[in-house]
């Protein structure tokens, strides 16, 4: 059990509190859509604001460009 005290703050914007998650992202590249499912976030429970992490956001970008290298138009991943 690791404390993760970042994930478990209060939502800059509205002041609700964050609460692990998982969320699905979309990722737009200059070829097409990356629809991105299974994306570990912080969500906020009053707004329904999300923060991915710097790792999370990395794994997003490589797929992101793998994508694109293979000129998806359309593609459902999970992380
Ligand atoms: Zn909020």
């Amino acid at each position: 059990m690791n404390k993760r005290k970042n994930e478990e703050s209060l939502c800059p914007l509205c002041g609700g509190k964050k609460k692990p998650g998982k969320v699905t992202y979309t990722v737009e590249s200059e070829s097409g859509l990356l629809i991105v499912r299974e994306v570990p976030a912080a969500v906020c429970s009053q707004c329904g604001e999300e923060w991915i992490d710097a790792d999370t956001a990395k794994s997003l970008e490589k797929l992101a460009n793998e994508a694109h290298k293979r000129k998806v138009q359309f593609e459902v991943v999970t992380l």
